[in-house]
């Protein structure tokens, strides 16, 4: 492979869900196409109830498409039995949603070292881990903080750090800063991209901000089903 090559962490082709309940069927995705590369960032914009946190969920092996074929770092993950795809999420996979989803009881630290725990290392090399990933999101001084202790923004910080935690090839981030007021929401942004495109990870972000969404590689749209290139 030629040094100027692109890698692909993504490849999604054709995918459909639909979704069956009762009588109903709703078609969410009906042909979604997606290229996403390392490093590369990419915003997903649509109407609420277009499918775009099902698509997220597709994407990092957390649902699977009704139809159509998902490689991940060149893995068909639409064929993989759940065994290994919980490993794959596991290991390769970073989520950070709209309401930070921390466990009320536990430490910053404590917060981020639960996904190392589940790939089984050493519980002294996880908390090093975990303390030089909340200092690099800005939170030294918060390192033993409950979450209820911290502010919107620093909760998604440490959501951030945790998403960090095993290194992961690709983070989706649904609405990360839907909650956060527009400063606010930005400055987690910056964390977010230093902390995942500027070190070579993939990032797929969905938001309703426009302002959030300018500052990916490429915005594109849902509708009906489909995925199309957005205008900036
Ligand atoms: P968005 O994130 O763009 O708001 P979602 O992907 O959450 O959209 O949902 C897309 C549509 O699919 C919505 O109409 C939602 O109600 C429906 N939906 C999502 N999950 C399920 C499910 N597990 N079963 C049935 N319908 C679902
Ligand atoms: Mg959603």
């Amino acid at each position: 492979m030629p040094a100027t090559a692109t890698r692909q962490i993504v490849s999604a082709r054709k995918i459909a869900k639909t979704y069956i309940d009762g009588e109903r069927r709703l078609e969410v995705l009906r042909g979604v196409d997606l290229d996403i590369a390392a490093g590369e960032c990419v915003a997903i914009i649509g109407r609420s109830g277009s499918g775009k946190s099902t698509l997220l969920h597709i994407l990092g092996a957390l649902d699977r498409a009704t139809s159509g074929e998902v490689l991940f770092n060149g893995v068909d993950i639409t064929r993989e039995r759940e065994s290994r795809l919980a490993r794959l999420r596991a290991e390769s996979v970073g989520f950070i949603y709209q309401f930070h989803h921390l466990l009320p009881e536990f430490s910053a630290v404590e917060n981020v070292v639960l996904p190392g725990m589940i790939l089984g290392k050493p519980q002294a090399e996880l908390v090093r881990r975990a303390e030089e990933l909340l200092r690099r999101v800005g939170l030294a001084e918060r390192l033993h903080h409950r979450p209820a202790k911290l502010s919107g923004g620093e909760r998604q910080r440490v959501a951030l750090a945790r998403a960090l935690m095993n290194d992961p090839l690709l983070v989706l981030a649904d609405e990360p800063t839907g909650d956060l007021d527009q400063t606010t929401g930005q400055e987690v942004l910056s964390f977010v991209l230093e902390t995942t495109v500027a070190s070579g990870r993939s990032l797929v972000l969905v938001t309703h901000d426009p302002a959030i969404a300018a500052r990916a590689d490429r915005r594109l749209l849902l509708v009906d089903g489909k995925l199309s290139n957005a205008p900036v």
